[in-house]
């Protein structure tokens, strides 16, 4: 029997605003990377428990606990990939912020669009830069849900993003060691 072909979610949170980033766009092409299926579902509501007020930004774990949670009947089997996207600044425990993060066991990931935007690192805006970074951090997530870790190339997509510059170094491909380890 043949394996069925997974699809990809994206799903933006409610905060995201629609012209920002072309979703639908991004969907496809972060899904043709990896031969899936690319959709953009239905928007989630922010999960307030989810906000530090000490930190003021929101914790990754929390909105991808949401987006998770958003598995439901209408997005088929669960071998489908969910990827939950906003403009909040996300961070995780012991670091000051993350662009993205991804649970592999449960085939969920989200990534944040705030410190892609050139207007954050007091830039002038650049559609395609964001554009392209935010492709950039999509496929570094799936990269995890399809089994990979860190690398230690700074060219390879899974290199780990500590700064805007480290992103903007790393290519949008998977080096040779790394693509043969992508487990679909
Ligand atoms: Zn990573
Ligand atoms: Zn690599």
């Amino acid at each position: 029997m043949e394996a069925a072909r997974r699809n990809l979610f994206l799903i933006p949170f409610a905060d995201l605003d629609d012209g920002l980033l072309p979703l639908r766009e991004l969907a496809s092409d972060v899904a043709a990377v990896f031969g899936l299926d690319g959709a953009v579902a239905a928007s989630l509501p922010i999960p307030a428990e989810a906000f530090d007020r000490r930190r003021h930004q929101y914790s990754a774990a929390g909105l991808l606990t949401a987006a998770a949670r958003s598995r439901v009947a209408p997005m088929g089997p669960p071998t489908a990939v969910l990827l939950g996207i906003t403009g909040l600044d996300l961070f995780a425990p012991r670091l000051n912020f993350v662009f993205g993060m991804a649970d592999a066991g449960l085939a969920v990931a989200v990534i944040s669009l705030c410190r892609l935007r050139p207007e954050f690192h007091g830039g002038d805006p650049d559609p395609r830069l964001f554009r392209q970074r935010a492709l950039k951090e999509a496929i570094h997530e799936l990269g995890h849900i399809f089994g990979l870790a860190h690398c230690d190339r700074q060219d390879c997509i899974m290199h780990f993003s500590t700064s805007i510059q480290d992103t903007d170094r790393k290519g949008p491909g998977f080096c040779h060691p790394c693509t043969g380890r992508i487990n679909l």
